[in-house]
């Protein structure tokens, strides 16, 4: 098919690579000249595995193309993809300016009938807006709009396109779902067919259920360390049984990222405007922010910064495997060590371009022997394999005083007590 996709963000680009890998003529169109660029020769503006190689191969096949120019890519395709931001907004409600903006530019363009898919993430009714601005814009074709929502992990991004566990579609004209489940069918991945609505309302509901499951089990850390309990027995204790699993049970400083913060609170206030008060969720955000606090608690509770005190940050990025730096809890942390007055040099393997971005005057260093090198306390943020690889002795070795709070949980407390380090977890005894 031809297909048209507005954004070439995380989820843009990953849905136009792979859609042009399984043999769908695709066209991808941003705002930025700087990305389309670097597209363009074939490199991504994102750290996503594997996604160079399939960029690249699919450029020299002729099946993947890259434009600023609207006319090319929205003229004479079958499906319309909007893939572009929708950030948190006033009072945490989704900031939708950036879908209204494209929906104008794709009726403004079109030169047929077009299905439009959203896969931005949207709250309910933004499908039936995206009709109506296109209607509204005077456009003399038939446009009828599906709601597709985005399901990827970041890091793991090609291999969800693949392997995931469900496809949605949700739209209230049959043919139109039809056409877009057509698109999919290379992938073998169950698709879910439903109404538009309930189709909107999957994304936020899933992704404010593994946010629950988050602030759920650092509660329960919380629990653990008043009482002497280990969370990870706790979490595979509970994971085990097949109600409850065991992914995202994994204690630490809480959830960042560039969806479930925002998705969770775009969903409280969703459901305040339709006259609900989702108690639950405004829970899970209440612990998500004390959790965030959690690290710098335990190093206060230590006075372990005074003015001048060598800190290492490790870990920029919001999870491993992505260099996407939106919301990580790394930022409240560096700002707290800033105001303490401490010396920072803040690590990470692919991410630091991106957290110059919040902090640009900070030292940064992809080297993690050069971070701990004389520092006196050391942050870990991010559970990156280059951290977690590390034994006792790489912190006593190179670090002044071997003190560590990890927000992670990467080491077993009792090895690095014995070997040396002075570490301090996320709800587990055996802390020195
Ligand atoms: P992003 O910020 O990385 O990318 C958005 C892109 O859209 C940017 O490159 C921007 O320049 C471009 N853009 C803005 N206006 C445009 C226009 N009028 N025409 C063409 N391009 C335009 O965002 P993202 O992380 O890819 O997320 C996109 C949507 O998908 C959001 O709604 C997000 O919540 C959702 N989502 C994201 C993820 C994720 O892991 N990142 C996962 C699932 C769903």
């Amino acid at each position: 098919m031809n297909i048209g996709i507005a954004g070439t963000g995380y989820v843009g680009l990953v849905t136009g690579v792979c859609l042009a890998e399984v043999g769908h003529h695709v066209t991808c169109l941003d705002v930025s000249q700087e990305k389309i660029d670097m597209l363009k020769g074939g490199h991504s503006p994102i750290f996503e595995p594997g996604l160079d190689d399939m960029l690249q191969k699919n450029i020299r096949e002729e099946r993947l193309h890259f434009t600023t120019d609207r006319s090319e890519a929205y003229e004479n395709k079958e499906l319309i993809f909007i893939a572009v931001g929708t950030p948190e907004g006033e009072n945490g409600k989704a900031d939708l300016s950036y879908v209204k903006t494209a929906a104008r530019e794709i009726a403004a363009s079109i030169t047929n009938d077009v299905v439009i898919v959203t896969k931005s993430t949207v709250p309910v009714g933004t499908n039936e807006m995206v009709e109506d601005t296109v209607k509204a814009h005077g456009s003399a074709y038939q446009v009828h709009a599906v709601s597709n929502p985005e399901f990827l992990r970041e890091g793991n991004a090609i291999h969800d396109a693949f392997h995931g566990d469900r496809i949605v579609i949700g739209g209230n004209h049959q043919p139109a779902v039809e056409k877009v489940a057509e698109l999919y069918a290379p992938f073998d991945i169950p698709i879910v067919r439903t109404d538009t609505k309930s189709a909107e309302l999957i994304k936020y509901a899933s992704n404010a259920f593994l946010a629950t499951k988050i602030s759920f089990i650092n509660e329960i850390a919380n629990i653990c360390e008043i009482t002497g309990a280990n969370v990870e027995a706790v979490a595979q204790g509970m994971g085990l049984d097949k109600r409850i699993g065991t992914q995202f049970l994994k204690a630490g400083i809480g959830f960042g990222g560039s969806c479930f913060p925002k998705d969770t609170k775009a969903l409280t206030s969703m459901s305040a405007e339709a006259g609900y008060e989702f108690r639950m969720l405004n829970a899970v955000l209440e612990v998500n922010e004390l959790q965030h606090n959690k690290l710098m608690e335990k190093a206060n509770e230590y006075s372990a910064i005074e003015k001048g005190t060598k800190a290492a940050v490790l870990g920029l990025a919001f999870k491993p495997n992505t260099d996407d730096t939106r919301d990580t809890p790394a930022i409240r942390i560096i700002e707290e060590l800033q105001r303490q007055g401490a010396d920072i040099v803040a690590y990470d393997p692919i991410a630091t371009d991106k957290m110059k971005e919040v902090f640009p005057d900070l030292t940064y260093t992809n080297s993690l022997e050069e971070a701990v090198n004389g520092a006196e306390t050391a942050f870990i943020i991010t559970d990156w394999a280059q951290i977690k690889e590390q034994t006792p002795a790489f912190f006593t070795k190179h670090m002044k005083r071997p003190l560590i709070f990890d927000g992670r949980n990467c080491f077993d407390p009792g090895e690095m007590v014995s070997g040396g380090v002075h570490y301090h977890s996320i709800g587990r005894s055996g802390n020195s």
